[in-house]
């Protein structure tokens, strides 16, 4: 990974958003800049330096991983040390006219860094030094992924997709639902995933209206549904897809049902191109629902980014500006949940290429009858 480059491109536009410093806590953006993968630390990352604070715990972790910034082992803690770093180092300033140096800027993560940390990291600081709220810089540049992350999203997807045959060797009338969460979390396991990057749902019979159903001790039933909605961590990458099975034999309006779902998934696959709006996919999912009067059960976003984290930027839901470009990686997964009744959703993971898009996960999205 281009650890060195991804720190340097950060360098370069700290001043166009008007920082002096950015302080970075969130674990993944910390792995994404500089390779740490433990979960205590701190980089500190200024126009000319790279430090990187962790605890003693972490030494010889951060000596094997990190990448392109200096490691310093800080006594009193991450947060000490760097606020103790940045009071030291003079950081440039812009003169005001006549009226000598203005407070230099910290940038600070405002969606990972909680009040309390802020105000010791600000009790902490001289007068000299402003903390701002910075705008999400490394998660817009983790948006696009490169060569090497595309490949660990690849593995990360066939593993993940490996899965859904031991889902349907286990998925049973009778058989509980943390059961088969268990058969593939441990065949997961076996095949050298860090962990699943969310918690399995299994969703079975009316649970499949839930989507959000995690694996509960309910039994499958003889009839219905089951949502399966699982994924892996591999080198640090996840994975994410959807399938929804029938037990039993569907009846017309079950496989009606399944098949709009299907059509609106593909149809908002047809859609992802490089310049696209990201709320444009949402729309073409939700109008080809329309068509089938399902709509008005699809009741969440159309997908998400997927990289370090299961759920990253773009998001596709309605209204988003944000265009997509190759390079980015997103699921598009529509589903249609009637509330007591039943549930559908199938998602895939999409990669944005030059000229369209290239659907990363190879299984079948036929409906499967068990
Ligand atoms: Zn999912
Ligand atoms: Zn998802």
């Amino acid at each position: 990974m281009d650890h060195r480059g991804r720190q340097q491109r950060l360098q370069r536009s700290l001043s166009n958003h008007h920082l002096d410093a950015l302080l970075v806590v969130h674990p993944p953006n910390i792995r994404y800049l500089c390779g740490f993968t433990g979960s205590a630390g701190i980089l500190v990352i200024t126009g000319k330096n790279r430090v990187f604070f962790t605890d003693g715990r972490y030494t010889g972790q951060a000596r094997a991983e990190v990448k392109g910034a200096k490691i310093v082992i800080a006594r009193n803690g991450p947060l000490a040390a760097a606020a103790a770093w940045l009071s030291a180092n003079r950081l440039s300033t812009k003169p005001k006219s006549g009226r000598g140096a203005s407070p230099a800027r910290i940038g600070i993560e405002g969606d990972h860094m909680t009040v309390a940390t802020r105000s010791r990291l600000a009790a902490a600081l001289p007068s000299s030094l402003r903390l701002r709220e910075a705008p999400a810089l490394i998660e817009q540049a983790r948006s696009i992924k490169g060569e090497e992350e595309i490949a660990c999203l690849r593995s990360a997807v066939n593993l993940g997709s490996s899965l859904f045959d031991r889902a349907l060797e286990a998925i049973r009338p009778g058989v509980r639902e943390t059961d088969v969460a268990a058969e593939m979390e441990y065949a997961a396991r076996k095949a050298g995933a860090e962990a699943m990057s969310f918690e399995t749902i299994i969703a079975s019979g009316a649970r499949s209206a839930l989507p959000h159903g995690r694996a509960s001790r309910a039994a499958i039933p003889a009839e219905g549904f089951v949502v399966c909605d699982f994924g892996v961590i591999l080198a640090g990458y996840c994975s994410d897809m959807t399938r929804t099975v029938y037990v039993g034999r569907p009846s017309v309006e079950a496989r009606g049902v399944y098949q709009a779902v299907q059509q609106a998934q593909q149809a908002a696959v047809d859609g992802v191109k490089p310049g696209i709006k990201a709320g444009e996919i949402d729309h073409i999912a939700r109008k080809s629902l329309q068509s089938s009067r399902l709509a008005k059960h699809f009741t969440h976003s159309t997908g998400h980014g997927v990289g370090l984290e299961i759920h990253e930027a773009p998001r596709l839901a309605a209204g988003q500006p944000e265009v997509l470009l190759p390079g980015m990686v997103i699921t598009v997964e529509p589903g249609v949940y009637v509330p007591g009744k039943w549930g559908v959703r199938i998602e895939d993971m999409v990669l944005v290429t030059e000229r369209g898009c290239e659907v990363l996960t190879p299984t079948s999205k036929e409906l499967v009858a068990i």
